[in-house]
């Protein structure tokens, strides 16, 4: 492709995406399809000689489009929200324009420093504590995911323990019954053998932080030695918040490692009338919050920030011969070498979209649409109080209305099938306490406040008023 070529295809392809944008409200919000179709519209070959451009990019709709659940829908409202953005989507083109790998500051001086920049603004943005700016003793490092960076967290703490002679075999990491999945897979791939899930408080689904002193205790006197707990702001069943401060209280006073998980939650920081759930952070060891959901920046764009980057960098950092001249950031080194920040050596620009999301939605835009969407939340909330067969099941702090059907099971899952059956809204059920439940998750950047009053009108139709009615289907 030539460079004149570049520029006619890119333009087309920006229109392409925007007519997607303007268009995805009308489509129906989840493919039906069965699995292999799209695999079928495929030649059973690469091809050998190059295609026209033109029939690359028609096969978006050929081929792609049949095949997508469209998460940018106004009518989403299942898992998560995984936000994108047109400045984020700019800066991802960007980012791919320039190409650059950005494993230390001397191969790429300004994906580092844009990166530690930015990522120190948001300190500030969501009131962390400063000492987790690169500027003072901690700092941020963007991640693919919060997976990631919590199986980051969980190794330093491994590392940090084996530093002081405890053997893995003995090593407990603690979390709640209500955690991500990522705590047991990382503590998987970190090695770390043993993962208690504490019991929580009954109906607010939190840790209970007597629950995990007591284990704690327990397993002091088996010999084990307690290493790390990651506490939650923000579950992911039902957006529970962890007292952080009494987990970190009793963690610390055992030498313990403090990783907190605010995948989803953390976004909200950015409104200070939302910080009071995660008080205690300057008792905290390690955070991580995805903008990739809530800050309307694109997939992948996850957030690792250390309170201090010393045992970050003594686990990571590995220096083979053929990076020594390059490397920047040994001790007292003035520079940033973000491979010693995580598991990969190569990285991409990925700052420059937060940066321009940043700069161009402005911090104003983004705390309008978490109150916007916490709003409606709890609207929605109300009317699910209000109805005789629907009941809540989890208090409603930021975009998450969890609610059952009085019916029992069947009757909440008919409910869900019979709302999603419409292809205009999609959502999704979990279980807590061993009960069947759906999440309405509030937080597409396409969604306003019609869209979930049309999201209720559907639910209340279809709840019926006895759970009879709701086996009758859609
Ligand atoms: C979404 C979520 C995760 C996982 O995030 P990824 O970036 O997809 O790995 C972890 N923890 C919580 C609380 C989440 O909501």
């Amino acid at each position: 492709m030539t460079p004149e070529e570049f520029r006619s295809h890119g333009k087309d392809l920006i229109d392409w995406i925007a007519d997607y944008w303007d268009s995805v409200g009308q489509r129906p919000i989840t493919p039906d399809i069965t699995p292999g179709e799209i695999r079928a519209l495929l030649p059973d070959r690469a091809p050998e000689q190059p295609e026209p451009f033109d029939a690359v990019v028609a096969d978006l709709d050929r081929v792609v489009m049949p095949g997508l659940t469209h998460w940018q829908h106004p009518g989403w409202f299942a898992y998560f929200p995984a936000q994108a953005s047109f400045p984020a989507i700019l800066g991802e083109l960007a980012a791919a324009g320039l190409g650059q790998q950005g494993m230390m500051w001397s191969t790429s001086p300004a994906t580092t420093e844009v990166e530690a920049h930015v990522l120190d603004w948001l300190v500030d943005l969501l009131g962390l504590p400063q000492t987790w700016k690169t500027t003072s003793t901690g700092g941020g490092a963007l991640q693919m995911s919060a997976s990631d960076s919590t199986h980051t967290a969980l190794v330093v703490a491994r590392e940090q323990a084996a530093r002081r002679g405890t053997p893995i075999a003995e090593m407990v990491v603690y979390t709640s019954t209500q955690a991500h999945s990522s705590v047991e897979k990382g503590a998987r791939v970190a090695a770390l053998p043993t993962v208690r899930l504490v019991d929580t408080t009954p109906g607010t689904h939190a840790m209970s932080a007597e629950a995990f002193e007591a284990a704690v205790e327990k397993d002091l006197a088996a010999g084990l030695t307690p290493v790390v707990v990651c506490p939650s702001v923000g579950t992911t069943g039902t957006t529970a918040v962890d007292p952080v401060r009494d987990i970190a209280t009793v963690a610390r006073s055992h030498d313990m490692w403090v990783h907190v998980d605010a995948a989803y939650a953390g976004s909200a920081m950015i409104c200070p009338e939302f910080r009071h759930h995660q008080d205690g952070l300057e008792l905290v060891d390690s955070y991580t919050v995805n903008p990739h959901k809530w800050l309307q920046t694109n997939f992948d764009c996850s957030v690792l920030w250390v309170a201090d980057r010393r045992p970050l960098i003594e686990t990571m950092s590995i220096l083979p011969p053929y990076l020594v001249e390059q490397a920047a950031s040994g001790e007292g080194g003035a520079a940033i070498d973000y491979r010693d920040w995580h598991v990969p050596l190569g990285r991409r620009f990925r700052a420059l979209k937060l940066w321009w999301v940043l700069r161009s939605i402005g911090v104003e835009g983004l705390r309008r649409q978490i109150r916007d969407h916490c709003e409606w939340a709890v609207w929605l909330a109300n009317r699910v109080a209000d109805h005789p067969d629907l009941e809540l099941v989890a208090p409603t702090p930021f975009a998450l209305v969890s609610f059952a059907h009085r019916g029992g099971d069947e009757a909440t899952q008919a409910l869900a099938d019979a709302v999603v059956a419409t292809r205009v809204n999609y959502l999704a059920t979990s279980v807590i306490d061993g009960r069947r439940f759906i999440r309405v998750s509030i937080g597409s950047t396409t969604t306003r406040r019609e869209h979930v009053e049309s999201l209720w009108a559907v639910i209340d139709a279809s709840s019926g008023s006895t759970a009879g009615r709701a086996s009758l289907g859609p």
